[in-house]
């Protein structure tokens, strides 16, 4: 997606080599208009399969989960916490994360009442890197006996594993933006 590319280019700023940091419009500010385009083009992208519910993890993904909603008939969006919340009791679905960013391990957690039996699910995420968020999401998915139509990621690094985590799992991988490298603190795309 050419404009997001060009946004990456003129805002993005990288961290010691490895992390990209696009807190301007991704990650803390947000900028509407484009991720209201993020959602025509995962729309264009995951059009051959019906959608009934969007799937994403606090924080990053649920302003760009909410609006990509609305690009698929205002299915319902879920998002998967991280934090322990107590009030959730044991009706849920986890799995067991491994943050490489953050170098900690964590579990990601859905009230059972939230994703059910049959339901077509379109997993959305900021970042694919090695890929442990999107697996814990679709692990969660496959126990409710659900159906993870796809990942839907802004930005991927694919210079790192998540793709092929992804795909062996048998699930298909869209992202708006591939790096290939960063050099000099440079973002070359594939
Ligand atoms: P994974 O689980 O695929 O290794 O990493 C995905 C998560 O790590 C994303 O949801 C994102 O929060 C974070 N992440 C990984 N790499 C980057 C990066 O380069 N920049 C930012 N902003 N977040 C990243």
């Amino acid at each position: 997606m050419e404009l997001l590319k060009k946004r990456i280019l003129e805002d993005g700023v990288v961290l010691n080599g490895n992390i990209l940091k696009v807190d301007s419009f991704l990650n803390h500010q947000m900028d509407v208009a484009l991720f209201n385009e993020f959602g025509k083009e995962f729309k264009r992208r995951f059009s051959d399969t019906k959608v009934t519910k969007i799937l994403t993890i606090e924080a990053s993904g649920i302003g760009i989960a909410t609006i990509v909603a609305q690009h698929f008939d205002n299915v319902p969006v879920v998002f998967a916490k991280k934090v322990d919340d107590s009030k959730l009791g044991n009706n849920v679905y986890q799995s067991y994360v491994h943050s490489f960013t953050k170098n900690k391990d964590y579990f990601v957690r859905v009230s059972k009442d939230f994703v059910n039996e049959g339901d077509q699910i379109l997993i959305i995420d900021d970042f694919l890197a090695n890929g442990c968020a999107a697996k814990g999401l679709i692990d969660i998915v496959r126990q409710a006996n659900a159906n993870p139509i796809g990942v839907g990621i802004v930005i991927e690094k694919g210079f790192q594993p998540g793709r092929e985590v992804i795909e062996n799992l048998d699930v298909k991988v869209e992202s708006l933006a591939i790096i290939d490298r960063f050099e000099n603190n440079q973002v070359y795309f594939k």
